[in-house]
């Protein structure tokens, strides 16, 4: 929340303008008191950028591509096989043993055999012309992430960006919404050729911040890659549950990133 938004909020709450409503307002949006750490190591996939929506549109449109003759049924059926990935293909890349083609080839091939779709490897370049422009034109950030990110940079708090995809489908997104800029350290698979849940990737995004990582908090939408990977790093990390899923016993977990000031400021 900017300045001029908490002016005009005490405005409209007609509250007196002055210090003290200053920094009641500033409580009220979890922006007071100590930096709560020196650097946040935000996910990027599902947690800045509505990803999963991005993957079915595109998913949807390379198969019409690929597989003209099928149905919208039968279409939806493969972005929803694809984007789920039942065979965990996507891990293979993360954990360096698939290049990021390759991964992708393998995701197309395990939904068209489990589906019954006929799968030609030629007709890679083919899903490709439907599925990359079509997820270039689905990025979407969502509402709450910005806001989230100037709070953080306002306390002085250094933001990296550690992603589990490749570096060029992070940078097409970066600049198909207008923010590579705003992001100067980003950490992705192939940095090291390892994606998370492996600690040096999260060791190597607090050395980016120039951080130790008791002092830099993880998050993300994965418990298991953003948090509980995170904390064997030796990172705290706050779990962001979009869908109120929940994990037994868990706290803290928010649901918003609006809500990650006022997190931020618990976990000191
Ligand atoms: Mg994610």
């Amino acid at each position: 929340m900017e300045l001029t938004d908490l002016v005009g909020a005490a405005v409209r709450g007609g509250l007196s303008w002055g210090s003290d409503t200053l920094a009641r307002l500033r409580q009220r949006a979890g922006m007071d008191g100590p930096r709560p750490c020196d650097a946040l190591i935000l996910d990027v996939d599902d947690t800045l950028v509505d990803t999963s929506a991005a993957m079915r549109a595109a998913a949807r449109a390379a198969a019409l591509e690929v597989w003209p003759e099928s149905g919208a049924a039968a279409r939806e059926a493969f972005a929803e096989h694809f984007l789920s990935d039942p065979r965990g293909i996507f891990d293979r890349y993360t954990a360096g043993e698939l290049r990021f083609h390759e991964m992708r080839k393998a995701r197309i091939e395990a939904a068209a055999q489990d589906l019954g779709l006929l799968w030609e490897p030629r007709r890679y370049r083919r899903y490709c012309s439907g599925f990359d422009p079509a997820f270039a034109a689905a990025q979407r950030l969502f509402p709450d992430a910005m806001p989230a990110v100037q709070a953080a940079e306002r306390w002085g708090i250094t933001v990296v960006l550690l992603t589990n995809s490749s570096t060029a489908a992070t940078r097409m997104k970066l600049q198909v919404l207008g923010v590579s800029d705003r992001f100067p350290h980003v950490v992705t698979t192939d940095t090291l050729g390892i994606g998370k849940p492996d600690p040096a990737v999260f060791l190597h995004a607090c050395e980016l911040a120039g951080a130790a990582p008791e002092d830099c908090i993880a998050v993300g939408d994965s418990y298991a890659n953003d948090v509980a990977a995170a904390r064997d790093a030796g990172l705290r990390a706050l779990w962001l549950d979009r869908t109120g899923t929940g994990v037994g016993g868990e706290p803290p977990a928010i649901r918003s990133l609006a809500e990650l000031p006022a997190a931020l400021t618990r976990a000191v």
